[in-house]
């Protein structure tokens, strides 16, 4: 057989419930503030993302699926979910609707990246954005809900933290200092860095070359250089957490992986989530729209990947629903039961229970160690006497208790 593409991962029927757990606490949580679905396209134009994700980020420069279609246009299957809402937000006019614009966000996404645990060339993500808010108040309501969302997975030991990154004002006097402490560094700092030192400095902060890393520890921190503005700003944000209760801690050096950012920036990690420390990532990117031509709108948003969740689920051994399992296995005995089966199965599932007949003409022993093995919650067995007395010999699978139980009354073990 073909192998699976490096980076690839089947999600097997056996496991797709854990998926469908977050799917469903990533969903209510967005529906309780307010978010509503998106769903954009899993391929762009490539200048969509070089544009808008940044031509210094490790995703534009080194990870892009880009190829050429029948028509020649270059296209790039989307690395994030960002630029696309972006490009929906202004290709439909979104702006002159109800602001601030919020909406989510669960799509799969693609990296050229060396995979390792929690790194995958395709990967999931659940993430969030809000457009046209500029105060505090729209960082704080996007962090509560990346808090409420883990939270409403039971996690526990996935910590917050943040930083700011300023503006573009006072990171103009931010990447002066960078390169004044870096410059005597360069030639020992990687070939990446050096680009990065001409083009976009506070860039070099995120590298993740253990040598480059030894020398950023003593470089001089954003925190330092904010303005007044952005002082006052990230001030807000944090006495709002403060008041509304999420747990945080400032760490200086998260400047995140993508050019849009500015001001707020958070990462919550867990050291569950393999080498891959970030669970999930998000900031105020109030340039972006200017980044890409148009005018700007404010925005702010966060993005989670799922792989990474369903690590940290199973480490911090956090509550998860039992697998929706079969509600009833009809068992028949001979051939004319095996049809009664057949036609109260179609009867039963009209009413919403899930239900399981034999399709393999096995023998009445074989068909409940199926049952058994696919977590059949009753067993309704009909042969020749409960054809007759038209009522099946109901095992219930977890009590071992059996009862007789009409035909017509199935339905009701089921509420
Ligand atoms: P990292 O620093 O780990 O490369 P990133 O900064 O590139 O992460 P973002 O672009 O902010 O990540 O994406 C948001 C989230 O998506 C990450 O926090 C992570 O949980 C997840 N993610 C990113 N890249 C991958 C990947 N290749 N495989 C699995 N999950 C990923
Ligand atoms: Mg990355």
């Amino acid at each position: 057989m073909i192998n699976i593409p490096k980076g690839t991962k089947d999600v097997l029927p056996s496991e797709v419930y854990l998926w469908h757990h977050v799917e469903r606490t990533a969903r209510k949580t967005a529906e309780s503030f307010a978010f509503r679905e998106i769903r954009t396209p899993v391929f762009e134009y490539t200048e969509l993302f070089s544009r808008g994700v940044g031509d210094t980020t490790d995703i534009v420069n080194k990870e892009m699926y880009t190829f050429l279609d029948k028509g020649n246009r270059s296209v790039t299957l989307r690395p994030e979910g960002t630029a696309g809402v972006a490009r929906a937000f202004v290709g439909n006019g979104l702006a002159g609707g109800a602001m601030p614009f919020k909406a989510y966000y669960l799509i799969s996404a693609f990296r050229y990246e060396r995979p390792q645990a929690g790194r995958l060339r395709e990967f999931h993500q659940f993430g969030a954005e809000l457009y046209g808010a500029a105060g505090a108040y729209a960082d704080a309501e996007i962090i509560s809900f990346a808090d409420a969302f883990l939270k409403n997975l039971g996690l526990k030991a996935v910590k917050l933290q943040i930083n700011s990154i300023g503006c573009k004002t006072c990171r103009a006097a931010y990447n002066e200092a960078l390169k004044e402490y870096f410059s005597p560094r360069l030639s020992e700092m990687c070939e990446d860095c050096n680009a990065r030192f001409s083009k976009n400095p506070m860039r070099m902060l995120d590298c993740k070359n253990e040598n480059c890393k030894a020398h950023t520890a003593g470089a001089p921190r954003m925190l330092d250089y904010l303005c007044g503005d952005c002082k006052a700003h990230f001030g807000e944000v944090k006495n709002l957490l403060d008041r509304a209760g999420v747990a945080y801690t400032v760490n200086p050096s998260i400047v995140r992986g993508l050019d849009y950012y500015s001001r707020t920036v958070f990462e919550f990690v867990s050291d569950a989530a393999g080498a891959q420390g970030t669970v999930l990532g998000g900031g105020r990117y109030d340039s972006l729209l200017e980044q890409m031509g148009e005018k700007s709108v404010p925005a702010v948003g966060f993005a989670a990947g799922m792989e990474r969740l369903l690590m940290v689920i199973a480490a911090e051994n956090a509550p998860v629903p039992k697998d929706e399992c079969v509600d009833c296995y009809l068992a028949g005995m001979d051939s004319a039961a095996r049809t009664q089966a057949f036609l109260l199965a179609a009867e039963l599932r009209k009413k919403g229970v899930s239900c399981e007949v034999d399709l393999m003409d096995r023998s009445l022993k074989a068909q409940f160690k199926y049952a058994d093995k696919i977590g059949a919650r009753y067993v309704a067995v009909i042969g020749e006497k409960e054809l007759e007395e038209g009522a099946a010999e109901v095992k219930d699978m977890q009590s071992s208790v059996s009862q007789r139980v009409k035909f017509c009354d199935l339905g009701k073990l089921f509420g």
